[in-house]
């Protein structure tokens, strides 16, 4: 038997028909940068979210670059990040000019409650990110940004669909990023992201910002970028958007499977779950005694597994300017040693998650 990391060529057969339909559209009408059918998307997702606005960007990096720029963070300013995130939501602060702040992670692998030392007068904004596809405890983290008056953008890259007290995330802040690089909950066919927020400024400022900083054609208000989503990626989303919720649905079926076929196991822990919340699974992160060997014997079984990630963000040779050392952030950094993601997808079938965790039991037998 073989298990893939991921499967995107199985999720294309179940739902080829409807997506070469809404691509072949595209095609035809030869409107390929923004018009109607993103206009269409944005609706469909801000629906989705909860939020009134959304915007369609050209990446996920770009979502959260995009934000720092329209409330003007750049240099002199700084942004707390957690430490254990993909390296985007940090670039993202450094790509503006500012200095990302690191904080450490807690056993939920997100953002842990903090104490006020990160608090300096620079800091103008906070970025928890709900990793994994867990919502972060966003009840601490805006009580702590409304105490400090500080800006809240959600990193929810990993997380289409998951729910905070019934919330969204995403619809939880000033303004929630999301992803649609293909390997995501919700990923297009190429890269891609977006924007939700409630505010009306901050919509028409990021369409601005989006599109050379032009409010009419040839009409500059301000210095803006090049980052929009595309409508070939816009047709394939609202198909793919119809079948998230079950999707999702199907990815934590997976992960209790996964729970229950390895309760006990001497060598594996599990992820701390934040209560009333939906986790929408994006990755099965567990963390695993002697992590390398397991991952190399599932290997030898044709079972594929992730590493998120290896080498926490303070301690990457492009930051070593920040002048942070090992030991800062323990929790993280014992994370990145025994972190292992097991496959979970829509297609994956129960006789594959069953083998797999009969080989990680074999392994610590
Ligand atoms: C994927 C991801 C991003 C970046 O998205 P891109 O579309 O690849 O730029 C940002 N943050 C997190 C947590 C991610 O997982």
């Amino acid at each position: 038997m073989k298990v893939p990391f991921v499967d995107l060529k199985a999720q294309y057969e179940n739902i080829k028909h409807e997506v070469d339909t809404e691509m072949l559209r595209v095609t035809r009408s030869q409107q390929f940068i923004l018009g109607p059918v993103v206009r269409q998307f944005e609706c469909e997702f801000a629906d989705y979210i909860g939020t009134r606005y959304a915007v369609g960007v050209g990446s996920g990096l770009a979502a959260l670059r995009l934000v720092l720029m329209a409330y003007d963070i750049g240099p002199g300013d700084a942004a707390i990040v957690p430490v254990n995130t993909f390296v985007a939501t940090a670039l993202a602060v450094t790509s503006v000019g500012a200095r990302p702040i690191f904080v450490d992670c807690d056993e939920t692998y997100n953002i842990g409650v903090q104490t006020d030392s990160v608090i300096i007068e620079c800091v103008k904004a906070i970025i928890p990110v709900h990793l994994t596809g867990q919502p972060a405890d966003m009840g601490s983290v805006m009580e702590m940004a409304n105490y400090h008056n500080l800006i809240v953008i959600e990193d929810a890259a990993q997380a289409h669909g998951a729910r905070y007290w019934g919330s969204r995330v995403g619809s939880l802040s000033a303004a929630g990023c999301f992803s649609f690089y293909p390997s995501k909950n919700l990923g297009c066919y190429g890269d891609g992201g977006i924007i939700t927020t409630n505010s009306k400024n901050l919509a028409d400022d990021l369409r601005r910002l989006r599109s050379y900083g032009a409010d009419n054609k040839y009409h500059y208000t301000v210095l803006g970028d090049n980052s929009r989503l595309g409508a070939i990626q816009a047709a394939v989303l609202s198909v793919k958007l119809r079948h998230l919720d079950g999707w999702n649905e199907r990815r934590a079926r997976i992960a209790g499977q996964y729970r229950a076929g390895l309760d006990g196991c001497c060598g594996i822990t599990f992820q701390d779950i934040v209560p009333d919340t939906t986790h929408v699974y994006h990755l099965m992160a567990v963390q695993a005694e002697e992590r390398d060997e397991l991952r190399a014997f599932l290997a030898d079984r044709d079972i594929q597994t992730g590493v998120h990630y290896p080498i926490p963000l303070h301690l990457q040779p492009a930051y070593a300017y920040l002048d942070y050392k090992k030991d800062d952030f323990p929790v993280a950094e014992r994370l990145a040693e025994t972190t292992l993601s097991l496959p979970i997808y829509n297609e994956l079938r129960d006789c594959q998650v069953e083998y797999v965790c009969k080989a990680i039991r074999r392994f610590y037998e």
